[in-house]
């Protein structure tokens, strides 16, 4: 195994990645919660952990990778009190709750399919997991760290803090944290205003409840993924990921559930992926520049000047580390979008090089560098910038300025693609792809049939084929001795 190395955003330090199970690792990402089309906010964690996913099965780690559904009782503001954010959803498109969830969810997956974004091993959602939370609960609840008030149920904070430090992932400290909780609703229930919904009993309109010891209620939002990480990764696992704006109070409480239910630290490397700014600003609806996936590929918002491709896109996220922040600009988007053709260009043109009887260029040194960039902390910038390196010399190469052996070729064309396609997850261009010079093949072959079905007379056939192909789009325009083609777009 190669030395992998990661920051820990818990220690604030980069460690070297060592799993408790080699060859196994357990990675767990908090996921969508599914009320909403998927926005940009989306693509980066999705992209980072995708990265990361693939860069561990390709060091030759056999990865169980989690990411949630939050289907209930994630609520407004992320607050203990409030309308769930799917069952509002629900009301105001008068549907289901599952069918708001199955919606949305379904326009996530396409938009994840759209950015080469692997399917993660396990996809659960918090719904279907209501007994491994009650589970979960009770646990906590018996060892004297919850309270029942209400019908509701509460994490004891302050309990807690006393042998354990409530606020260590994000720095924070519990009276600070009391001097900052604004007053919101329902709060009387709680002892102190930063104790957290472990249960919440439902109020007469709350249309997704279930039965509990407690009341008949939901989940808080915190609780599911502390009970389906422990359920599919165990007591213990790798790494656990999400954003930077998960880390409180999500994953406060996360840590702090697990330790009570389980008895131990849950995870052992913490990762967090940075978050996104337009133009400078923070992104947010009310901002009016929280941008859909489906209207950054379709150009159709006012901030775009164009449509991006997901390839555009996954490739400006990768292009920042993904601790960094990220600013979102059609500027930025277009230096991308000319950079990745430059890079896809070079994978299209790179087995057809001259070959030469000596290689002048240090392969191996270059193969370490990119690796080297990836093992630390997957500096995708700096790999980056060895990719271009390499572009540079393919071209000089397609110039004879440069030379390269067959059997160097060959190394070489498998590295690069591997780079490029299967760690990056950057999708060939279909135009440039193999299967770029089907169509023309094809067509040629059936206006060729065509043009035989003419000379024998069958105007009948050669009708039908010109007719067939209009009503795909393609017009066959007669010449003298043939016919042209072209496709509608
Ligand atoms: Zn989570």
């Amino acid at each position: 195994m190669v030395e992998f190395i990661v920051y820990n955003t818990l220690t604030r330090r980069k460690e070297i990645f060592e799993p408790l199970h080699p060859p196994f690792v357990g990675l767990y990402v908090c996921g969508p919660t599914v009320y909403s089309d998927a926005h940009l906010g989306h693509a980066r964690p999705a992209i980072t952990f995708d990265l990361l996913f693939r860069y561990l099965r390709y060091i030759g780690y056999k990865v169980r990778y989690v990411r949630n559904i939050t289907d209930v009782g994630h609520l407004e503001n992320d607050a203990d009190a409030g309308r769930d954010k799917v069952a509002t959803q629900a009301l105001l498109e008068q549907i289901e709750p599952m069918e708001v969830v199955q919606r949305y969810s379904d326009n996530y997956h396409h938009n994840m399919d759209q950015l080469n974004v692997l399917k993660p091993s396990i996809e659960p959602r918090a719904s279907g997991h209501i007994p491994e939370q009650l589970d979960m609960v009770a646990k906590i609840l018996d060892k004297g760290f919850a309270y029942i008030s209400n019908g509701s149920v509460y994490f004891d904070v302050e309990k807690y803090n006393l042998n354990n430090h409530y606020g260590k992932l994000s720095g924070r400290i519990v009276e600070d944290l009391l001097a900052s909780t604004r007053d919101l609703d329902g709060q009387e229930e709680k002892k102190n205003m930063y104790d957290f919904a472990l249960w919440k009993k439902a109020l007469p309109e709350h249309i997704m409840r279930w039965n509990s010891p407690w009341s008949i209620g939901f989940p808080g939002w915190h609780i599911e993924c502390s009970a389906m990480s422990t359920k599919y990764l165990g007591d213990v696992f790798d790494i656990h990921g999400g954003g930077m704006d998960l880390m409180f109070p999500h994953h406060e409480c996360e840590i702090a559930q697990s330790k009570i239910a389980n008895g131990n630290d849950s995870v052992r490397y913490w990762m967090h992926n940075n978050m996104i700014t337009i133009n400078g600003q923070k992104m947010g609806k009310s901002l009016g520049n929280g941008i859909l996936l489906d209207q950054l590929f379709s150009g159709n918002h006012p901030l775009l000047e164009k449509p991006y491709d997901p390839m555009t896109i996954r490739f400006f996220i990768l292009q920042a580390h993904y601790r960094s922040t990220l600013d979102f600009s059609n500027e930025a988007l277009q230096a991308s979008e000319k950079g990745l053709a430059r890079l896809m260009k070079s994978v299209a043109m790179l087995p057809g090089l001259p070959v030469s009887d000596e290689t002048t260029i240090n392969l191996a040194e270059w193969k370490a560098n990119c690796y080297n960039a990836l093992n630390d902390d997957l500096n995708t910038p700096i790999l980056i910038a060895h990719l271009f390196d390499m572009v540079r010399l393919i071209n000089l190469m397609s110039e004879g300025r440069e030379k390269i052996t067959t059997a160097d070729l060959e190394t070489l064309v498998q590295q690069f693609r591997q780079f490029t396609l299967d760690i990056l997850g950057l999708r060939e261009d279909p135009e440039s792809g193999p299967d770029s010079q089907m169509l023309p093949k094809l067509m040629e072959l059936i206006l060729d049939l065509r043009q035989e079905a003419k000379k024998n007379k069958d105007f009948a056939l050669s009708d039908r084929i010109r007719d067939e192909l209009g009503k795909l789009g393609i017009v066959v325009k007669d010449r003298k001795d043939g016919a042209d083609w072209e496709t509608l777009k």
